[in-house]
């Protein structure tokens, strides 16, 4: 034992206690997150040199505590309703401390053990929340070497690159000469295809994860297809279609047709179920990214809002969104156990043919055995505990499209389909001026409100009280111009009406600080 360790591990006991007392503390006082600009913050941060000596634990607590913990964003406050980042129950803090100390590696056996049965058993779990098989299906494969209900990885941008590299090897897969792509390169593949290029369709919606995919896979972000929606955000069945066969016109094979269960922006679902027999009819992958909205299968109330989900060749699910896990777990599930030999990777050392090593099929190597507290949230929340949560969600999201269209000062522009939903500045005067205004004008006062919208989360952020993001979106009722709108994401259940009204209040007060902006677009709207 090295000299004095005793008296350092009750220092690191006591110093821990304080830092988890200071973090309390933090969780209950800070609103959203501190005053200070970011190049102010940076300035604590700008020493580039190796620290050279080492320094007392107690020491480095305190420049946690005012520096990191006191400066970060309070993910947790009910006041912040603007990410998809979601607050903790408060069991995973003692769990992920836990895993911390265990520190098992989840890419083998040998570093891991009990952990990969449970992350198996996770997969199963959720594999059967999505197809439902039945009993025997899930005996044989949940443990089966050979194949996987599906992958965990570090999020949803890890899933849809997975499920589509999966897709992307299953088309060019070898035949005769060929080696398939995953030997022999895109060159070849089209090549042996026939045709010059793959391509991925998606709607214009989609998570930018999805060019990332394209980009690393190899097919080019100009082989990533964003077709249109219809009035509801939703892919639009025609322009679909019509997509389809341009890419076929262009000698190129369309490798997948992406449904979204939950956009990132409007939280709305594609038609999966017209998707999948579309998909089926040219014969290509369907893929459904479910990142947000997978959890509502959870819900008996809400889980039709998924309908066709189960026809999916693979399903991006996120757990560090709705099921409440710490941030950085994902996972992907493959309708067919056996499709992930298309991806499988052997080495000498680990990962032996036939070892029920995890990582011979999972794109990252060395992984956290995060799979126990899904495991945890699972049985400790329960469907009924997730059940809950997603419903109330819905139910928020409803009362706040509600409040928002009786109030005098806002535009409601998406309707809440699950828990997201997005508005603007725009007074109701302003709005009856807008509706018989020349198109013109009205794209002007388009461009006005633009800036009150920026600048009103602006200072709502700065102001640190509550928070919600923004995003850009083109309406059909201003025939397609792109307006700037706050989002909300009510994930939170600890955010009541009255903080949602004390939203609407912080923002119409942030408007009334706006002069230089609103006497401009009164004396345009006196010419409307
Ligand atoms: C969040 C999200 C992603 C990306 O997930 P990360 O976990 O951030 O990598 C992908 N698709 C959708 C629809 C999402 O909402």
């Amino acid at each position: 034992m090295l000299p004095g360790a005793p008296v350092g591990c009750a220092a690191y006991l006591v110093t821990a206690m304080t830092i988890t007392h200071d973090l309390a503390g933090f969780l209950q006082t800070h609103v959203v997150a501190s005053g200070a600009t970011l190049e102010e913050i940076e300035k604590d941060f700008s020493d580039s040199q190796v620290p050279e000596q080492p320094t007392f634990v107690s020491d480095y607590a305190s420049f946690l505590k005012d520096t990191l913990v006191a400066q970060s964003v309070h993910t947790a406050s009910p006041g912040f309703i603007g990410h998809m980042t979601s607050a903790m129950p408060y069991f995973m803090l003692p769990l992920a401390r836990i895993l911390i100390a265990l520190n098992q590696n989840t890419v083998k056996v040998e570093t891991s053990k009990a952990f990969t049965p449970l992350e198996r058993q996770v997969l199963a779990i959720l594999h059967r929340l999505i197809y439902g098989f039945d009993d025997p299906f899930y005996s044989r494969f949940i443990h089966d070497s050979r194949s996987a209900l599906g992958v965990f990885c570090s999020g949803g941008t890890v899933a849809n690159i997975t499920a589509l590299w999966l897709a992307r090897n299953q088309l060019c897969a070898p035949d005769g000469e060929f080696g398939g792509i995953a030997n022999e390169g895109m060159f070849k593949a089209l090549k042996h295809l026939n045709c010059e290029g793959l391509a991925i369709l998606v709607s214009k919606r989609a998570h930018y994860s999805l060019a990332k995919t394209a980009d690393v896979l190899g097919l080019g972000r100009d082989n990533l297809v964003l077709v249109d929606t219809d009035d509801n955000n939703r892919v639009d069945m025609r322009s679909l279609r019509n997509a389809c066969s341009r890419v076929e016109n262009e000698n190129k094979r369309v490798l997948a047709l992406v449904g979204i269960a939950g956009t990132t922006e409007t939280g709305t679902v594609d038609p999966l179920e017209e998707m999948a027999d579309l998909a089926q009819e040219i014969g290509c992958h369907f893929h459904v990214d479910a990142a947000w909205g997978g959890p509502t299968l959870f819900s008996d109330t809400n889980r039709w809002r998924m309908r066709g989900i189960e026809r999916a060749d693979s399903v991006t699910f996120d757990a560090h969104k709705q099921l409440y896990v710490p941030m950085g777990v994902g996972m992907v599930l493959f309708k067919d156990p056996q499709a992930v030999s298309a991806i499988e990777h052997h080495a000498a050392y680990i990962l032996r043919p036939g070892s029920k090593d995890l990582g011979t099929h999972t794109l990252e190597g060395s992984r956290p055995g995060k799979a126990m507290l899904v495991h945890a949230g699972l049985n400790i929340i329960g469907r009924r505990g997730y059940e809950l949560l997603i419903d109330q969600g819905i139910e928020r999201a409803q009362q706040f499209a509600d409040m928002v269209k009786a109030h005098p000062d806002f535009e409601l522009i998406t309707a809440p389909e699950l828990n997201i939903l997005t508005y603007r500045y725009n007074p109701a005067w302003l709005q009856h001026k807008m509706s018989t205004a020349r198109p013109a004008m009205v794209e002007e006062i388009n461009r006005h409100l633009d800036d009150i919208v920026v600048a009103v989360q602006k200072a709502q952020r700065a102001a640190g009280k509550t928070f919600v993001s923004r995003t850009s979106l083109a309406p059909a009722r201003y025939k397609g111009q792109k307006i700037n709108v706050f989002r909300v994401v009510l994930a939170n259940p600890l955010t009541t009406h009255a903080i949602l009204e004390e939203v609407l209040k912080e923002q119409q007060e942030h408007v009334s600080r706006l002069r230089a902006l609103i006497v401009p677009l009164r004396e345009l709207a006196a010419r409307a």
